[in-house]
């Protein structure tokens, strides 16, 4: 397997990564906080009827039976520092058929954190009545809580569901209670909004935030990292091994161009597919020496993946960072910049494909090209030579013939450095300005893909020298522009260069 694509930052010789000199653990790295991994849940509130037990409907506290699973789920809960607190609409109180008293016994003998509850009767205009979401505002403000960071769990989607969604929180749906007929005939009651995760039960619910929290904490602790300048090549498992010291990079650059207090702390986030299986990798790249063994190789069990839209170089770019957790430890894996929009397999049989913006895929084929290009380059090199090397690339017979055959109507000379223009632009994407065509001298202004693939795919730099690069590239167009009647010289910029043809006039 030869990984052939990395992120995606412009790190040419502009960008000294090397000077950064994150590819080192940094002396003050706390050792007990390494790849620590912060709770990204801070709270869990729980509907009472049809979620911890009952049928759904009002049962009196002193009748009340909870689930033989719900004491088991809220201690799982409770274990891992949520804060855990019941959220429910309670409209016979109201009515005096019982107190807030009541349930608050009931809650305490649950050891929860605190009750929510609204007392009001059906018709009663409050704000707290979920779907309203005024008990949930409540509790952010009294315990001082980032809501998109606490979960709702529940049974009823048109309350529990609605009143969550209504502040951003992560909505788990229980089956029991009238969780089934929520999914069913009163699916239309909250239509528009999509349960984060449908649990069987409490249980269940309770060991998927569990992980939900482990899994959102990668992210947390990964920033938290990066910011302490502490992230380094050991908090790294690469599908490669060759690629660690180009992910430290790419982590450095990208944090240079957004400082890490930019990038979104609630990202997108998908679990990949679990993968039990490194044999399509290099054996041995994975093991520590200490290493106990299967369980702890990384590529085993889920990875998880973050995309992240980060604006870069005025452009905005969505970075997949992927990780790997191992016990309590996250490592990441790899940053992909272009992410083919494919997660799940179509219908069969399947005839179209999700696409790309057609920039993207310019850079990619642009990418795989130079890929193959220097990789025979450097095969070459060793075999044969430099020189060797870099004849095998001159194409400039065909290429000056192609100006001549394509653009007919010129002479050639002209019709050579149109060409050239036409073929940069429209046919590799690239950028040209055309600024001077005499029948002796002509000035093409180049923003070209092959430059910019050798900035954005740090693979190629571990191939080739930035130097022997452009040598290639000056040796190509040398020969181009002699064989339709120019010379040329190369004249690099930051993000380009400028090519000046002359001839005798
Ligand atoms: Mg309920
Ligand atoms: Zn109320």
């Amino acid at each position: 397997m030869s990984p052939r694509r990395l992120g995606d930052v412009h790190l040419r010789k502009q960008f000294p990564l090397m000077e950064l000199g994150l590819e080192n653990r940094s002396p003050l790295r706390d050792a007990h906080s390494a790849n620590r991994l912060p709770q990204f849940v801070q709270a869990v509130f729980v509907d009472r009827d049809g979620t911890m037990g009952g049928t759904g409907r009002f049962i009196h506290p002193r009748d009340f039976d909870v689930y033989p699973f719900t004491r088991e789920a809220l201690a799982n809960l409770r274990n891992e520092g949520f804060l855990l607190f019941a959220l429910t609409n309670q409209y016979r109180i109201s009515r005096g058929e019982a107190t807030e008293e009541d349930f608050h016994r009931e809650f305490e003998d649950l050891k929860l954190d605190g009750a929510y509850i609204c007392p009001h009767d059906i018709d009663f205009p409050c704000n707290c009545k979920k779907p309203a979401p005024g008990m949930l505002l409540r509790a952010a403000e009294e315990h001082g809580l980032d809501l998109s960071r606490c979960v709702v769990i529940g049974d009823t989607g048109a309350t529990d569901m609605l009143a969550a969604q209504a502040v951003g929180a992560t909505k788990v749906l229980v089956k029991t209670g009238w969780g089934e007929s929520s999914l069913g005939e009163y699916r239309h009651t909250w239509a528009d909004v999509e349960p984060d995760y449908i649990a069987g039960d409490l249980l269940d619910a309770a060991k998927w935030v569990v992980e939900f929290s482990r899994q959102r904490g990668i992210w947390l602790g990964f920033i938290d990292t990066v910011k302490r300048g502490a992230f380094g090549i050991d908090d790294v498992k690469p599908l490669h091994q060759g690629l660690a010291p180009g992910l430290c990079h790419i982590v450095a650059a990208i944090a240079a161009k957004v400082p890490p207090d930019d990038w979104p702390l609630s990202p997108k986030m998908v679990v990949g597919a679990r993968c039990d299986t490194t044999d399509h990798l290099d054996p041995g790249d994975y093991r520590d020496p200490g290493d106990p063994g299967d369980d702890c190789a990384p590529g085993r069990g889920h990875p998880v993946h973050f995309l992240v839209p980060l604006l870069v170089d005025g452009q905005e770019t969505t970075f997949c960072f992927s990780f790997v957790l191992e016990g309590n430890r996250w490592f990441l894996r790899h940053i992909e910049a272009i992410v083919i929009p494919i997660t799940h397999v179509p219908d069969l049989p399947a005839t179209s494909f999700p696409d790309l913006p057609s920039a993207t895929k310019d850079f990619m084929r642009e990418e795989i090209a130079a890929s193959e290009r220097i990789r025979l380059w450097a095969f070459l090199k060793d075999r044969f030579g430099p020189g060797f090397a870099t004849d095998w690339f001159k194409d400039g017979v065909g290429y000056a013939l192609a100006a001549r055959a394509w653009i007919p109507f010129l002479p050639p000379e002209q019709a050579f450095i149109l060409y050239v223009c036409w073929e940069e632009t429209r046919l590799r994407g690239g950028e040209a300005h055309l600024l001077e065509l005499t029948s002796s001298s002509a000035r093409i202004s180049l923003k070209p893909q092959y430059l910019s693939v050798y900035g954005r795919a740090t693979h190629l730099r571990e191939q080739i020298s930035a130097e022997d690069y452009e040598a290639l590239w000056e040796a190509i167009w040398k020969d181009r522009a002699a064989h339709g009647g120019w010379q040329v010289e190369v004249k690099y910029e930051t993000t380009g260069c400028t090519l000046f043809f002359t001839r005798p006039g």
